[in-house]
């Protein structure tokens, strides 16, 4: 087991061990976060992009809860024998004693505000999605980080197999729509109802079976025996898997109705398209689901590289103070989806290339060029403009690096002229315009498809 740190009681010498190993400019991100930086943030928008997309398409509205909550809201909601409650929490407390946490996850906060504002008046379900940062404090690796990106959609208030399978099946196409959707497979359980022969009965059975076998267990699983013994099936430790495969299972334990709805939710799945493989060792890490829980591995690397999950949490709405309510939902990671989209070569339509570049030499030059660029953009042309005191073979080197296809020159005769220059970077060619023509010139150049136009009041996201 690694140690885990919390970074509150974390003592001087750690703190000064792991700041030794930094190299380079004194000041750095802090451990396990990163900057989305300029090439990253072309697959980040894609990535909203087609969620935002999807989502609308099936009625869902966006949400954003706050960034941070009152901590009895993960404890509540997740569970406190949870890793993310026990020992992966940013907690800390405001200038008045209160107890906060920054959102570890997207659920809590969503089921918080479906109570706090009355949407059980709505009509039902409720379907919502997200897409914001949460916080962890987990052990950074490759695509995982402690502050990470995620999306999530949750229908909150109606049950049925259907609304499970549809869910599934969205963020399917999501994957689909990314170009990472063969490189996972869809894992499916049902972990059954609070119904007292369902899963309370496969519990205790569990931790029969389990008793006098302690020393054969991982020390995490024998910690999480009495508490949480679902998560024992999911150890990945070697000497816990060997048991896990021994144990009783979950499915010979599903009452009639929750037998029923993970027989349809399959079946259902099936006339989809959408391949899944029962997996009855996936129980998910937190406390709230019952009946479905599924998650998208990595076909080659099983769930050390799972890329989301989720699954139906009927009893959360009652744990968080409201009225019995069912609901389910799932969440993504984005910093991992994007991994996988690299790692497949996938390329993401851009809209940050540049049309035309404008040089120009001299007070007046500048002057117009200030002018001519504001109506290039005005029409919808991608415009830079070198706006510095740079000679003008130093502004066009500075053209190359935006790779942009035209340039405008305009140096003193051209001013003088009432022309100016369009040079054509790929062939090297140029011809003189009349100043009041460039616009159209340019707009006729790169083709009234491709500029990048907006109305005011145009729905633009
Ligand atoms: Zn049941
Ligand atoms: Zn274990």
């Amino acid at each position: 087991m690694t140690p885990q740190i919390n970074p509150n009681t974390m003592t001087d010498e750690a703190k000064t061990a792991e700041e030794s190993q930094r190299v380079g400019p004194p000041y750095q991100t802090a451990k396990g976060v990163h900057d989305i930086l300029p090439d990253d943030h072309e697959f980040f928008t894609y990535i909203k992009k087609v969620v935002r997309h999807r989502a609308r398409q099936h009625g869902f509205r966006r949400i954003t809860t706050p960034t941070f909550e009152f901590t009895d809201v993960f404890n509540r909601s997740i569970g406190d024998t949870t890793d993310i409650v026990s020992k992966e929490m940013y907690t800390f407390q405001d200038r008045k004693g209160r107890s906060l946490t920054l959102k570890p996850e997207g659920t809590a906060g969503v089921v918080r505000s479906y109570l706090q504002h009355n949407m059980q008046t709505l009509p039902q379900p409720v379907e919502l999605y997200y897409i914001e940062p949460h916080f962890r404090y987990d052990r950074p690796q490759k695509g995982r980080y402690r502050q990470f990106w995620q999306f999530g959609l949750e229908v909150i208030g109606e049950s049925d197999s259907a609304i499970d399978a549809q869910l599934i099946h969205l963020f399917y196409t999501v994957l689909q729509d990314l170009g990472v959707a063969d490189q996972f497979k869809l894992q499916i359980n049902s972990i059954g109802c609070s119904a007292k022969n369902c899963r309370p009965k496969f519990v205790v059975d569990l931790q029969n079976f389990y008793m006098g076998k302690e020393r054969n267990l991982c020390e995490e699983c024998s910690y999480r025996l009495p508490k949480n013994p679902l998560r024992l099936l999911d150890c990945k430790k070697e000497d816990c898997t060997i048991l896990a495969k021994l144990a009783p299972q979950m499915r010979n334990y599903l009452c009639p109705e929750c037998k029923e709805f993970h027989g349809e939710l399959l079946l259902l799945l099936k006339g989809l398209g959408i391949d899944y493989v029962e997996n009855d060792k996936l129980v998910r890490g937190l406390d709230y689901y019952t009946k479905t829980v599924f998650e998208f591995w990595d076909k080659s690397q099983g769930a050390q590289n799972a890329i989301g999950g989720g699954g139906r949490y009927d009893g959360l709405i009652e744990i968080m103070g409201g009225l019995p309510t069912p609901a389910v939902g799932f969440a993504a990671g984005i910093e991992r989806i994007i991994e996988n989209m690299k790692a497949c070569g996938v390329k993401v339509p851009t809209k940050d290339d540049i049309h035309v570049f404008v040089a120009q030499l001299g007070f007046n030059a500048k002057q117009k060029a200030l002018l001519l660029m504001r109506e290039l953009r005005e029409v919808g042309l991608k415009t830079v403009g070198a706006l510095g005191k740079g000679a003008i073979k130093n502004q066009l080197r500075v053209a190359d690096r935006f790779k942009v296809p035209y340039c405008v020159i305009m140096g003193i005769t051209e001013v003088r002229d009432g022309t100016a220059i369009i040079r054509d970077m790929k062939r090297g060619s140029q011809k003189i315009v009349k100043y009041e023509t460039v616009v159209e010139e340019v707009m006729k150049l790169i083709g009234a498809e491709n500029l990048d136009t907006y109305t005011p009041g145009e729905v633009l996201y």
